[in-house]
């Protein structure tokens, strides 16, 4: 089929062939002819397979017909990110050449004049983030009331920031005969609950089953230690021992992306850090330095694992285990992108057994190991039984300095609350400081009071916590005491309680 089958304007179609696009991709092919129609769509698709234009170029057509006013757009597509959301203003800008359409990008992290300016002079498409779209709703800067095309974008990566409420109440402000066109890589019950509120009798497409990876990437595993920097040091071994063109190397936690970049930088690798603290002209200008090649690696976090389009990325480096396994398909998708042979290696410590587990069972499916197959007794208690307990003794007593960090096994929930920290400032981040918490119960649920009293009861960590030695107290030989004077009653220590004056009635 070719695109002139879809019901795409003249002129739309030529944009398509100067963008050198020839075929409809699945998710262009199911979702233009009903989103060209009028009707709504529910897209799950993931990023690599074309979705952007399957709304992008329906909308042009559509937006062909009428002209914006002042502060009153036609159109509104909501993006978690704002890397994302810049990216689809570029997809407006190269297929939407042969139309006059203004497009208003509206994302934190830059200033509200320009945004102001462009709403003022009446916006066709409105490119937002949620945070960014309220607080202009809320300066009064813009009416929603005219919104003829909504697109929710990388709805379950909404979920994940925490956006879900923002979605509803923009959701409720628009016109209720509006077109929805409603796209996500997975569909949780969250999101369909969402899709049922807000869709009316959509069509439904479907491209690739939920959470898969590509075939063209090829996955290996690489057992490293927990030390850091002996970790850092078999990052940069199998970095020099596998032929790199560019790689993004994905971190759980933004502090770790900046030790990273720091010490890649320091062993002479072109590197940059991309991750949701830095602020936004930084990061485009990271991102343009690793797309038109100045720098090779960028060590990144979760900022960087959705939908971001670097079409030629040879390889990804997971220096973590993702916590969540779904994240995991989202970071090796950045390669092997549109039909490309990619390579994707994740370095795994003992610690990230019960994680890659997860993620195996996703897949539905094991990742090969780079230095040999895995053992049985690797399989019941992690790879430390490979290493005689080095890695295990290694880490306690770096957790033990400073006196802050659980005793035991609890790597596991330190990293899900930190991480989920790292989320969480990334939001900060994109609404400019102004919301500190979801009401989202899955958000909530990460907060620092979980540190420290949850014990594992199974996986690598229990076993780990059961086979500790006790501690040395406990073994150690009572030491002779000197005599103490004998103490009469509570000696000279009286509790304040008891100096309090009774009174009597
Ligand atoms: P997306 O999934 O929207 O992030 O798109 C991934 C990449 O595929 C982008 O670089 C698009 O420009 C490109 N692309 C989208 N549709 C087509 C097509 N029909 N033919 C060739 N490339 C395409």
């Amino acid at each position: 089929m070719s695109f002139s089958h879809l019901g795409l304007s003249p002129k739309v179609l030529s944009a398509v062939t100067a963008a050198g696009f020839e075929t409809p991709t699945p998710i262009q092919n199911q979702a233009i002819p009903h989103a060209v129609a009028g009707r709504d769509v529910l897209g799950i698709a993931q990023t690599g397979t074309g979705k952007t234009a399957s709304f992008v170029l329906p909308m042009l057509t559509r937006l062909e017909r009428g002209r914006a006013r002042a502060r009153m757009p036609r159109s509104l597509i909501l993006e978690p990110t704002r890397e994302l959301a810049a990216q689809v203003a570029e997809h407006f800008e190269t297929l939407g050449k042969n139309h006059k359409l203004t497009v208003a990008l509206l994302i934190g992290g830059v200033s509200y004049e320009d945004q102001d300016r462009k709403l003022d002079r009446g916006a066709d498409v409105v490119i937002a983030t949620p945070g960014r779209l309220l607080d202009h709703f809320e300066r009064g800067k813009l009416l929603l009331n005219g919104i003829e095309i909504h697109v929710v974008d990388e709805a379950d990566r909404m979920l994940d920031m925490g956006f879900i409420p923002d979605i509803e109440r923009i959701c409720k402000l628009l016109p209720f005969t509006r077109q929805t066109l409603f796209f996500s890589a997975t569909m949780p019950p969250e999101i369909q609950r969402l899709a049922d509120k807000f869709l009316h009798n959509p069509a439904r497409v479907e491209v690739a089953p939920q959470a898969t990876a590509a075939a063209t990437i090829v996955q290996r595993l690489k057992r490293a230690p927990d030390d850091p920097a002996a970790k850092r040091e078999a990052l940069r071994a199998l970095m020099r021992e596998i032929d790199v063109k560019n790689a993004i190397i994905f971190c759980n936690r933004k502090k770790d992306v900046g030790i990273l970049f720091r010490s890649l930088q320091r062993h002479g690798f072109s590197v940059g850090a991309l991750h949701g603290d830095m602020d936004q002209r930084q990061r485009m200008a990271t991102l343009d330095a690793f797309r038109n090649g100045q720098i090779a690696f960028l060590a990144a976090s979760d900022v960087a694992a959705r939908g971001l389009d670097i079409p030629d990325v040879s390889h990804i480096f997971n220096y973590d285990v993702p916590i969540h396994p779904e994240d995991y398909v989202h970071r090796i998708g950045r390669t092997g992108r549109a039909g490309r042979e990619g390579y994707a290696a994740m370095l795994v410590t003992p610690r990230d057994m019960k994680a890659l587990k997860a993620i195996e069972k996703l897949l539905r499916q094991d990742i090969e190991w780079i230095d040999g197959p895995q053992t049985e007794a690797e399989d019941a208690e992690g790879f430390d039984a490979r290493s005689n307990g080095r890695h295990r003794r290694g880490r306690r007593g770096n957790r033990n300095k400073g006196g802050q960090a659980p005793q035991d096994g609890h790597g596991n929930v330190q990293r899900h609350d930190t991480q989920a920290q790292d989320k969480g400032e990334e939001r900060r981040t994109e609404h400019s400081g102004r919301r500190e918490k979801s009401g989202d119960p899955k958000r909530d649920q990460h907060k620092p009071h979980h540190h420290g009293d949850r014990k594992p009861t199974h996986g690598p960590q229990a076993a780990a916590s059961s086979e500790r030695p006790a501690p040395a107290r406990a073994t150690a030989k009572p030491q002779p005491q000197p005599p103490r004077p004998k103490q009469q009653g509570m000696g000279d220590h009286v509790p304040a309680f008891m100096m309090r004056p009774v009174r009597v009635t």
